[in-house]
């Protein structure tokens, strides 16, 4: 059978839809009939964008709600994480000399960790425009996925064979994705950005974005097959 991507793309669409699918394949009903098994749900949205456009394009809100409704959450955690940490900081640098006495070892660890704590919130939080970008970065990250190439290194497979342990490893060059990832500087056109601000500061929610994405889409695609199996 084909992959079911392919079949959404081929079964659906004007084309498809003026006979009765393709000689051998299942009917463009019987892949909508199936597509109703798939949850509804950021995968299913971007699966229909990815593979069926005419149905995305009708669908445009609902993906963005999807979107919002992932990011949002993910955003404001951060915000919250930073701001405990700050407030943490704070009251460790409050304590030192609050009451005029002597400053104690266990005031300066406090105060150690809770820098510690501060700088490693900083350095995980996306930026803080992060949600007025969300539509230029979300528009990016799904025309990669729409884009991208299987990865050479693993020809897809996500793993590859390493004789040092005589077995398979996760392929270095997809980092287990098996797509070969855009480069950086692509990124940084995609969402209006030069190159160094694309690693400096977008990348890490570029990628939260991309793997978030891409493993909703996936487990959208195994209903999908799963339906259509069945239904064959
Ligand atoms: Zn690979």
């Amino acid at each position: 059978m084909k992959d079911a991507r392919e079949l959404l793309s081929s079964g659906t669409g004007p084309k498809a839809m003026s006979y009765d699918g393709s000689p051998g394949g299942p009917s463009t009903e019987a892949i909508l009939a199936a597509l109703a098994y798939v949850h509804h749900g950021l995968g299913r949205e971007l699966m229909e964008a990815l593979w069926w456009p005419e149905s995305g394009a009708r669908r445009r809100e609902q993906l963005r709600q999807e979107v919002i409704g992932l990011v949002a959450p993910e955003f404001t955690r951060q915000m919250h994480a930073l701001a405990d940490a700050r407030t943490s900081f704070g009251i460790a640098k409050a304590c030192i000399g609050w009451t005029g006495g002597q400053t104690t070892e266990k005031q300066r660890r406090e105060l150690r960790r809770t820098e510690q704590a501060l700088d490693d919130a900083r350095a995980a939080a996306w930026p803080n425009n992060t949600m007025e970008q969300l539509g230029v970065l979300a528009a990016a990250v799904i025309n990669e996925m729409a884009g991208r190439c299987e990865c050479p290194g693993c020809g897809g497979k996500k793993v590859v064979t390493d004789p040092d342990v005589s077995g398979v490893v996760k392929c270095p060059r997809c980092a287990g994705s098996g797509y070969d990832p855009f480069s950086g500087r692509r990124r940084a056109a995609a969402i209006g950005a030069d190159c160094s601000a694309y690693s400096r500061f977008w990348r890490p929610v570029y990628e939260w974005m991309l793997a978030s994405f891409s493993a909703a889409e996936a487990r959208a695609v195994v209903q999908f097959n799963k339906a259509l199996t069945q239904a064959a």
